[in-house]
């Protein structure tokens, strides 16, 4: 799938993607507030949620076309661009009609491929940026599903947002990035831009330079911040938003490093890196090869010993014993752990399979 550069279609002055405002449309003053400190910054597109999805009913819950109205009015006045959630077919009626420029499709609604369809329905022929947050759960098939069915209705000018999945897991986020399923997420649509949101993945406001840090380093085109002229008193979202002054301070301090360097001393140093990490990736692959050999000489003397493949006492061993020399040489626990962990399944997979081999040739 081939999509539209952003570039080509955003208006923003930084070489990323950058969107900012508060989580939700409160009042005019307060768009007006965000709007004039936005094209002071230079960022050229506002966030603002005119339906809000809340967890629980009787919570604030947008103002709905009454805010679809200021934030035409704003666009009358000024050159900025709004972009708000839809998660209807109608929204996606009232957006249009009151010519709003970016649309999303918030993460309650990724998850739902018959309410993803009916949006993409109404969004043929429509051509404006649809960005596409991840689905709540972690699941990389949802969240490529409905990016599919967006572009399906013919539009090109899509992006995904990253904002974390929840998890019952006690994490220090409010939804745990999860980086990986973003990054297979890029490797699977190379062309599809790539935005994070570390409002909704830090759920406070003290957080947001770290992880949008983090996303910036990871290759992301842009990012996406909730900010709100008074925070604390904000609607919807307060501990995560960030004041005005601060979201100028976060722009400021972030390092947009280049993805790709033209300078040849600097390329020729990384390709001989490269290649040694080449001919180490090499050895690697090597050994466990030599390892697995190993792996079915047990296998073999175990089947004709009648012993269980999986022995708890040597994995426990083999856990410790590997965890302190890798800590020796300076290696992370819970790395060398993952590794060994992923080794061990695999060495039980090949000794069950060479069992089961062995039953069916009885049974023959
Ligand atoms: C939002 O952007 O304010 C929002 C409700 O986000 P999400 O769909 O990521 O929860
Ligand atoms: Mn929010």
């Amino acid at each position: 799938m081939i999509f539209d550069d952003w570039r080509s279609w955003t208006y923003s002055k930084n070489n990323a993607l950058l969107i900012a405002g508060p989580c939700s449309a409160e009042s005019p003053s307060q768009l007006a507030l965000v709007n004039t400190h936005l094209s002071q910054m230079g960022i050229g597109i506002m966030r603002a949620g005119v339906w809000k999805p809340r967890t629980r009913p009787n919570s604030f819950e947008g103002k709905g076309t009454e805010a679809l109205k200021w934030l035409q009015e704003l666009k009358q006045q000024t050159p900025i661009k709004i972009a708000t959630e839809v998660a209807t077919p109608q929204h996606v009626e009232a957006t249009l009609k009151y010519g709003i420029d970016v649309l999303w499709l918030g993460a309650r609604t990724t998850v739902n491929p018959f309410q993803v369809q009916e949006i993409a329905n109404a969004l043929q022929g429509v051509d404006l940026p649809i960005l596409i947050k991840n689905p709540i759960n972690p699941e990389l098939a949802l969240w490529q599903g409905a990016i599919e069915r967006i572009y399906n209705s013919g539009n090109k000018k899509v992006a995904a947002i990253h904002r974390g999945f929840s998890t019952y897991q006690k994490s220090k986020y409010r939804n745990t990035p999860s980086w990986q399923i973003a990054i297979e997420l890029k490797s699977n649509f190379p062309t599809l831009p790539l935005i994070c949101d570390p409002s909704h993945i830090a759920g406070k406001r003290q957080m947001i330079f770290e992880v949008s840090q983090k996303a910036l380093d990871l290759g992301y085109d842009g990012l996406m911040i909730e900010a709100h002229p008074d925070p604390e008193k904000a609607l919807s979202d307060a501990d995560q938003q960030v004041s005005l002054d601060d979201l100028s301070k976060i722009i400021s301090q972030l390092r947009f490093a280049d993805k790709h360097s033209k300078d040849a001393v600097f390329i020729s140093h990384l390709e001989q890196l490269r290649e040694k990490i080449d001919h180490i990736d090499q050895e690697l692959v090597e050994i466990l090869s030599l390892r697995k050999q190993l792996i079915e000489k047990i296998g073999e003397y175990k089947k004709e010993n009648n012993v269980t493949i999986f022995q708890l006492e040597r994995w426990n061993e083999i856990l410790h014993s590997r965890t302190v020399w890798g800590n020796g040489r300076n290696l992370d626990t819970e790395f060398i752990q993952k590794i060994y962990k992923t080794i061990h399944d695999e060495s039980i997979r090949i000794q069950t399979e060479m069992m089961s081999k062995e039953t069916e040739k009885k049974k023959e």
